[in-house]
């Protein structure tokens, strides 16, 4: 448990002494793993790399999830569980995921609001996606967090901190108050002890972040930063505050963001460092451990600030990197664009099939998809939902159109899971991540040629070929070849190679 005697001395002292402004410390982890189940079975196959565990999902669990939830961290730290693994935790370690739930159960208990932010759905870089599919990121990632939090969320955490300026109007629209972005997301310089308001449109308006970024590199990647908790907060915290604030009696917070998994699984042992830190190294020099919600409660932002949109936290460029690609990878990144193209008229082709077929039972669609991950995991009835989303209030009478309506609305899923950031995060083509992303966009493959009969399969294979491994020299379209062998009736007969020439095909012809 947090030492509570010991912080709130620490902020009668500074009222006692209105020459030092208080100093406000938070750790936000941002806890994710891409999502590796196969899309066909649900299951997480066997990760050679994680003996002796089953997998890395396993290992990371036993390493950071586990004994920071067991130690308590989660009470005191700022933090977001990405959905898709929360959903995995839950059922894996729901001794594990209770705790981390509860943590922000307790922390609203003793302060009036969460610690825990959403995270949009799929980890997906938002500024790249469509306005329709950043509002369904966003619902459903608020979806997810409502169902296990039993609270709507107030912040949330942009995959890779990704931002355009649609994408904070949307989270303002759909009652978010604030995000966490990385200080050279800012137009001009800022002074990342305090919070900004961003003015969005129509008078909407939301609230940034900005982390320490020395700190927070030292945090993630320097050994030696995080080996000792009271040297840390005795001499590289003191470092990072504002002496003019300090004198003036001024507030100031030091927030560190960071991969929440380092603490555990990247650098061994680091969740006790985090737990002496909250509970002695930071209290002891005289910095109150806080989250964000508390922080803006206390100190609400004043100052406005414009934002270079868009921008990410491990990019220089924008966000070319899960786009175009750029030189934040080595090697031939040009596969990114080839990648993205093809999954992007995978499901610009997927969306339109999906507005006139299940736009013959649904009265719109699109609500529906934004309405679908309730009653898809069991947290909404089947009648609920054609009740609410149905041309006719309820069920059509025939089950196979309620079937197909299903499948549908299953395909749309898995197109959302294709966009998955971590597809486009790394150096090469020829990586596990990629070729989730197009095992996900198969599945959606599948469930449209289940539905409907249409092979979107062809195509797709054909604009796979572009995207080419700089390591392997395997394209995207030979990954897709060597993904599971599924029953023969879930997919599209497989073409040759040969007949996705196109040059082949017009001398065929
Ligand atoms: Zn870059």
């Amino acid at each position: 448990m947090l030492d509570s005697t010991h912080s709130e001395d620490s902020i009668n002292e500074t009222s006692t002494r209105p020459e030092v402004g208080p100093a406000y410390l938070c750790l936000h982890g941002h806890f994710y793993q891409p999502p590796r189940e196969d899309p066909f079975t649900g299951h997480l196959p066997i990760e050679p790399g994680a003996i002796p565990y089953a997998n890395f999902n396993e290992k990371i669990t036993a390493e950071c999830y586990r004994p920071n939830a067991e130690e308590g961290n989660f009470e005191a730290i700022s933090y977001d569980l990405g959905p898709t693994l929360a959903s995995w935790l839950e059922d894996t370690h729901p001794d594990v995921y209770q705790r981390i739930i509860d943590a922000d159960r307790q922390h609203m208990a003793r302060y009036g609001v969460g610690n825990a932010m959403a995270q949009a759905y799929n980890h997906t870089i938002l500024p790249l996606a469509t306005t329709r599919d950043k509002r369904t990121q966003i619902v459903w990632g608020l979806s997810d967090f409502c169902h296990r939090y039993g609270h709507d969320a107030h912040g949330m955490w942009l995959a890779e901190t990704a931002v355009d300026l649609e994408t904070l109007d949307l989270l303002a629209q759909y009652g978010i108050t604030y995000t966490v972005l990385a200080p050279w997301q800012a137009a001009t310089p800022v002074d990342p002890s305090k919070p900004y308001i961003v003015r969005l449109f129509d008078g909407r308006s939301i609230t940034v972040f900005f982390y320490n970024a020395p700190l927070s590199g030292g945090v993630s990647f320097d050994w030696d930063t995080t080996s000792n908790a009271d040297l840390f907060a005795a001499s590289y915290l003191p470092e990072h505050l504002v002496q003019s604030k300090r004198e003036a009696g001024e507030p100031q917070l030091i927030l560190i963001a960071t991969d929440g998994e380092l603490y555990g699984h990247h650098k061994p042992w680091r969740d006790k460092f985090l737990n002496h830190l909250i509970h002695h190294g930071a209290p002891d020099y005289g910095f109150e451990v806080c989250t964000l919600e508390r922080y803006m409660g206390l100190y609400p932002a004043t100052e406005e600030v414009e934002l270079r949109v868009p921008s990410a936290w491990s990019c220089s460029h924008g966000v070319a990197r899960w786009d175009t690609g750029c030189e934040c990878t080595e090697g031939d990144s040009s596969w990114k664009g080839d990648l993205r193209h093809a999954l992007t008229r995978l499901a610009e082709r997927g969306d339109q099939l999906f507005e006139q077929y299940a736009g013959e039972t649904l009265s719109d669609p699109w609500a529906a998809r934004d309405g679908y991950l309730p009653v898809r995991n069991g947290w909404e009835t089947t009648e609920s939902f054609w009740a609410r989303y149905g041309k006719q209030q309820r069920p059509p009478d025939d089950p196979l159109e309620v079937q197909r309506t299903r499948l549908l609305l299953e395909a749309q899923y898995y197109q959302q899971y294709s966009f998955t950031s971590c597809g486009f995060f790394f150096e090469d083509l020829d990586r596990i991540e990629p070729r989730n992303d197009i095992a996900f966009a198969r599945r959606a493959i599948s469930l449209i040629w289940q539905a409907l009969g249409i092979d979107l399969q062809r195509d797709f294979l054909v604009d796979l070929r572009a995207a080419k491994s700089w390591r392997t020299h395997l394209s995207a379209a030979d990954l897709y070849r060597q993904l599971p062998i599924v029953r023969h009736d879930q997919l599209p007969p497989l073409p040759l190679p040969l007949l996705l020439d196109t040059d082949e095909q017009e001398n065929i012809a």
